[in-house]
């Protein structure tokens, strides 16, 4: 009893006591504060049946500091917690609710009915403020599940991530060589990476701030405001603020920004890198996995000074994490051949929650298939070139998606580019690419094919698109990557007509 990932954080709450801890604009907690409002949330959820093992599912409209105190008490009892932020995009949050099997929902936005029991998140804070903020013992044990996180939701119906507070506590062991800065600054959602990355920022005693929605100027105003800020920002959130006139040349109080989530598009990355001046870390990994490869400060540094192909690259291997690339058949591949990427770390998930068949597909003898099709380049970089399931097959040719999206936006009149397959009477399926265009540029035929043509000439005839679609903007999951499914249904609309 009394998981380390949970004691760690409960001392580091006592520890710290005076100094700020999670603030949301105005309103500010200390780190006495947070771990008195904990106490009394777990007291009041014990009160309502929540104990160790328990299932306890927590659901709000928006980011806001309860999402981590309700997760921190969820901890401290043992619970088997899941949380959702449910933004525009949130899809299935019925099937969740079910999925997860809650013996009580808390929530502060309507909720499909679930059997369970549900409460108001505002009764909850009422009921835990009534109580008293006694210390209570951890009661989390290592290898129970502290977590079940719903991810997949764009290619199917979404899959329960279960996950130990050994893991948990493995995820963070692997992290914390990370510099962290005086400030995390969150604006991606709380039920996801930014929850674990703000309680590891509570752990070494910083302070976390947190915005919702994410806008360039009152990211670029916050982190005036606190200055020496690191944060962490999906690609999207990279390519907004340096089309800001306000954030384009600089962010200053900003020191530091992870990312990850999705494919970056390295001309803009490098742009980024060299205007900013601050500490870039890129992070691969997965739900199922915990961060898996990362490219460092010095990397992006080396990547603008002459070796642009790290700009492309996820990175080495973070310690703890073994990483091999394996054909189909699961025979290892040696370095300079594309396979499926399999991982092996003591941060890999249980499995799938209640999903036994498909948990026997992607943990095989203690290793894990990603479902990331990559290659590992000189210095032993490695490189992403697809997702298996998003592989084009072109006269039966497997077409991956990722290089053929980075030349299309080396055109200097593209500012991204995102590439699906649909089917074709000739070819079986053909590579249909969706381009957004630069800044003050206008959607052009001539460009089209002027970076069609540069993808022939950099890969091969069958890697060039046929079908190009211009959008203003490539929609997004609510996860905030590149929604191909929707994308997918838009090429084949657009070839049934
Ligand atoms: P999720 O489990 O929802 O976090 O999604 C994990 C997937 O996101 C991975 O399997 C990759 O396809 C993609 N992904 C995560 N990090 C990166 C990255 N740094 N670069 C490219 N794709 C990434």
């Amino acid at each position: 009893m009394g998981a380390r990932y949970v004691t760690g954080l409960i001392e580091a709450l006592e520890r710290y006591a005076e100094r700020p801890a999670i603030g949301a604009g105005a309103d500010v907690l200390r780190f006495s504060e947070v771990l008195d409002a904990v106490y009394r949330l777990a007291g009041a959820l014990d009160d309502a049946g929540v104990g160790r093992g328990s299932g306890l599912a927590c659901v709000t409209g928006r980011n806001r500091p309860e999402v981590l105190l309700v997760r921190l008490a969820a901890h401290v009892l043992g619970a088997r917690l899941t949380q959702v932020v449910t933004g525009p995009a949130v899809h299935g949050l019925d099937f969740i609710l079910r999925d997860c099997r809650p013996d009580l929902v808390v929530h502060d936005v309507p909720v499909p009915p679930a059997r369970a029991p549900r409460l108001g998140l505002d009764e909850l804070l009422a009921a835990a403020a009534g109580r008293d903020g006694a210390p209570m013992p951890v009661r989390a044990g290592e290898d129970d599940i502290a977590r079940v996180t719903y991810t997949g939701g764009t290619t199917g119906r979404p899959k329960g991530v279960a996950s130990t507070f050994r893991a948990m506590a493995a995820r963070d062991s692997g992290r914390g060589t990370g510099w962290t800065g005086a400030a995390y600054l969150s604006v991606t959602t709380l039920a996801q990476r930014s929850g674990g990355r703000s309680l590891e920022q509570l752990l070494a005693g910083g302070r976390v701030e947190i915005l919702d929605p994410f806008e360039p100027r009152e990211f670029a105003a916050a982190c005036r405001r606190l200055g020496r800020v690191s944060t962490y920002l999906t690609a999207s959130m990279v390519y907004r603020l340096l089309d800001d006139p306000v954030t384009a040349a600089g962010i200053p109080g900003l020191e530091g920004v992870s990312y990850g989530d999705a494919p970056v598009i390295p001309e803009r990355l490098g742009e980024a890198v060299t205007r900013w001046g601050v500490r870039w870390r890129q992070g691969y990994g997965t739900n199922e996995s915990a961060v898996i490869s990362r490219l460092t400060p010095a990397d992006h540094d080396a990547g603008v000074a002459g070796r642009p192909e790290l700009l492309a690259s996820v990175g080495r291997p973070v310690a703890g994490v073994e990483v091999q690339v394996r054909d189909a058949r699961g025979t290892v591949l040696p370095a300079g051949r594309t396979g499926e990427v399999w991982v092996r770390s003591k941060t890999v998930m249980a499995g799938y929650w209640n999903q036994p068949g498909l948990t026997a597909e992607v943990l095989r003898e203690g290793w894990l298939r990603t479902g990331d099709l990559g290659h590992v380049g000189d210095g032993g970089y490695l490189y992403l070139d697809d997702r298996v399931k998003d592989v084009v097959m072109v006269n039966g040719d497997n077409i991956y998606c990722l290089p053929v999206e980075a030349l299309l936006a080396r055109h200097p009149a593209v500012a991204q580019a995102v590439v699906v397959g649909r089917t074709s009477m000739v070819t079986g399926e053909e590579v249909c690419a969706f381009l957004v265009p630069a800044h003050g540029c206008a959607p052009s035929g001539t460009v089209a094919a002027e970076a069609c043509a540069l993808v022939e000439r950099e890969l091969a005839p069958a890697h060039r698109p046929t079908a190009v679609f211009w959008e203003r903007e490539i929609p997004l999951t609510a996860r905030g990557k590149p929604d191909k499914r929707r994308l997918r249904r838009i090429a084949a609309q657009a070839s049934a007509q």
